[in-house]
């Protein structure tokens, strides 16, 4: 087992999120060596451990209380707590500061030679999407249907390869979707990385740790401004 007095902060190995996760942290004064390709890095300075894992995991670390803190994209935390409540459970953690990197969209797309005038246009289709949760969502909001075509990668292929007729997916620039012959309809949630904390107290000296990384955090986020 890890040390349970050295606070554990969960981030992105490798991915969107993980080079601009490090700097944030290396920016707080947290000096880490990520070079390795290790599971868990150990701050020299300060009683931090890093677990670097994928992101979909990072929710559920600090939902079950395995970490302290994450850093993860609201899209893929609001997924797995929604997940979390139809299968009955209350998951529980708190979210400590909206960060400034990782922004992007979850939206609906369609081949771009289809008529759109809302929503409505697509009530009781198939569409492809890694996050059917959010989507089930925002179509009960809508008090729409659809029927879910769900795909935990080359989500964009699924319209011309027959499987869906539309799809719902993240985009930051559009270029992916226009590659595929898409084109981006409507935007059904819009996404930042967050930084979250575990429920329950932390242990004190351990509280006032995130306390004051909560301070250098807002500082570095405010000379970005
Ligand atoms: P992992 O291997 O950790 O599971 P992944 O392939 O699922 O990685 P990435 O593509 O690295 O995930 O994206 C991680 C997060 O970065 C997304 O969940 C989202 O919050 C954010 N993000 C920012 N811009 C984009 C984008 N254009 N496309 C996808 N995700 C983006
Ligand atoms: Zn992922």
């Amino acid at each position: 087992m890890l040390d349970n007095t050295r606070l554990r902060i969960a981030m992105q190995k490798s991915g969107r999120l993980s080079d601009e996760s490090r700097e944030l942290l290396s920016r707080c004064g947290i000096k880490i060596n990520l070079q390795q390709q290790r599971l868990i890095a150990f701050a020299e300075n300060m009683p931090i451990d890093i677990l670097r894992v994928r992101d979909d995991d990072i929710p559920g670390l600090v939902m079950d209380g395995v970490v302290d803190l994450g850093i993860i994209g609201e899209n893929v935390l609001e997924e797995e707590v929604l997940t979390r409540r139809a299968q009955g459970e209350d998951p529980q953690l708190s979210i400590l500061r909206r960060l400034d990197f990782g922004g992007c969209r979850l939206s609906l797309a369609m081949p771009a030679d289809s008529a759109y005038t809302g929503p409505e246009c697509l009530d009781g289709k198939r569409i492809a999407t890694s996050y059917p949760h959010l989507l089930k969502k925002y179509f009960d909001s809508q008090g729409l249907t659809f029927k879910s075509c769900l795909l935990n990668g080359s989500v964009e292929v699924a319209p011309r390869a027959g499987l869906s007729d539309a799809i719902c997916d993240l985009v930051s620039t559009g270029a992916t979707l226009e590659a595929n012959g898409l084109r981006e309809v409507d935007v059904i949630y819009r996404s930042k990385a967050v930084l979250i904390q575990r429920a329950g107290e932390l242990e004190a000296d351990k509280q006032a740790l995130v306390n004051r990384l909560m301070t250098r955090i807002q500082g570095v986020i405010q000379a970005r401004e």
